[in-house]
């Protein structure tokens, strides 16, 4: 039985680690030259703050141990979904069940096309290390994007002293996964350590100018430095898969066991759509990933398939004092925000709550937690997330 993973992200990773568990030849193709890495630290590789062999998810002997043919700078460029073929590196395969794991792309500013070393999107390991490369000559940094890179990167760009601004053009840092008041305490922690917090407004054009960007806003404020990074959202390059038939949407639709459209053929991390597409993190890729593998090897199998959960993952950041945690939604018509009790400094607590939850029933049941400068009974309220409020101790 062989299968074939595209993509060499976590869910990739994963899912190839896991088919092969469960008795299968594997081919993993990666899209890049170094081995697949851990990617929300890239923004401290960025900065220094981490070399690169320590982000890399695996060595390379554990690939060769574990029997898993990691194809490095092996993008594929064509898949047959009906035949199962993937074509990369000139060679054609075919396999008994295939797992599309290629992840998003980061979204770029259309009006920065002509600047790729001024203005570089955080997201990769070969975004990062130019990066790196550019912040020797850098004094004053501009990043645009607000959530939670833009804010690490900020963190990092000040603790090496630099003059950093930050931008989000929505009203608070962190929307999607911050309510206003989180938010708030949030910038006002970044700006007691000197960090430039702009919300509500966003760039309109950058230029150079004798080696200055000038970075436009919306509101005609101009912001200038020699280094600008973004990270302003993600797409889902989505056109080798619907060239092979596969229902697409804003990713792969998948159903509730990570099979697409065609049978046989499974995807898995950000690049899958279920139900709709929620911001992607690392612990729903490694779910996705391995119910993709289970699946695909139980389809090869001729065996039924068994349904994936879909994972709720919170989000962790911690750098120094500087702590947020959050899971659930940011904020949402009818739900209430109650603060929870803080002892000390700058700190922002709160649980949200919805009445008479569809599936919870009458009463208070608990759908979110944020937490900023803390992470008391985080984990164990997390736990609680779609139980009645009153039953957690
Ligand atoms: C800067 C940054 C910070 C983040 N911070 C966090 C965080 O703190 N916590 C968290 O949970 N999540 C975080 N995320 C999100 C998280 O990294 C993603 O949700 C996760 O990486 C998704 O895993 P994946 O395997 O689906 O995709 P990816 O990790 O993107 O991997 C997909 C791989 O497929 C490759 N590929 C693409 N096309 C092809 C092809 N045709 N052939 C072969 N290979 C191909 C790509 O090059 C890539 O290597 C962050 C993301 C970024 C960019």
């Amino acid at each position: 039985m062989r299968i074939g993973v595209v993509g060499a992200g976590h869910a990739g990773v994963e899912a190839a680690g896991q088919a092969r568990r469960r008795g299968a030849e594997v081919v993993l193709y990666s899209g890049e030259t170094v081995l697949p890495y851990f990617r929300p630290r890239v923004v401290a590789l960025a900065f220094g703050q981490v070399q690169l062999d320590s982000i890399y998810l695996r060595t390379q002997d554990w690939y060769r141990e574990h029997g898993i043919d990691l194809r490095l700078n092996s993008p594929a460029v064509h898949i047959d979904t009906c035949a199962r073929t993937v074509v990369a590196g000139g060679h054609e395969e075919r396999f008994d069940a295939l797992i599309l794991a290629t992840g998003a792309s980061p979204a770029l500013l259309a009006f920065a096309r002509d600047l790729p070393r001024d203005v570089i999107p955080l997201w990769g390991v070969s975004q990062s290390l130019v990066i790196r490369e550019r912040l020797a000559g850098t004094r004053h940094l501009v990043i645009l994007g607000g959530g939670i890179s833009g804010v690490e990167a900020a963190v990092y760009g000040r603790e090496a002293g630099l003059n950093v601004t930050l931008v989000e053009k929505m009203d608070r840092l962190m929307p999607l996964q911050l309510g206003p008041r989180a938010a708030a305490v949030l910038a006002h922690r970044l700006q007691n350590m000197g960090i430039n917090v702009i919300t509500s407004r966003y760039a309109e054009t950058i230029s150079k100018a004798e080696g200055r960007l000038q970075v436009i806003l919306n509101d005609a404020g101009t912001l200038t430095g020699e280094l600008v990074l973004t990270t302003v959202g993600a797409v889902r390059t989505l056109q080798l898969f619907a060239q092979a038939g596969l229902r697409t949407g804003r990713g792969i639709i998948v159903d509730a066991y990570q099979q697409t459209s065609v049978p046989g053929v499974f995807a898995c991390g950000d690049i899958a759509q279920r139900d709709h597409l929620r911001t992607g993190t690392v612990l729903s890729a490694i779910e996705t990933g391995r119910g993709a593998a289970d699946n695909a090897v139980a389809f090869a199998q001729s065996r039924p398939l068994m349904h994936v959960p879909a994972p709720i993952a919170p989000l962790r950041f911690k750098h120094n004092d500087l702590e947020i945690q959050a899971v659930g939604p940011a904020t949402g018509d009818g739900l209430e925000e109650r603060v929870l009790p803080s002892e000390g400094g700058i700190i922002y607590r709160c649980v949200l709550l919805e009445n008479d939850h569809p599936a919870a029933g009458p009463g208070q049941t608990l759908v979110g937690v944020q937490m900023v400068g803390s992470h008391d009974d985080f984990r164990h309220l997390a736990d609680g997330l779609g139980k009645p409020w009153q039953a957690i101790p």
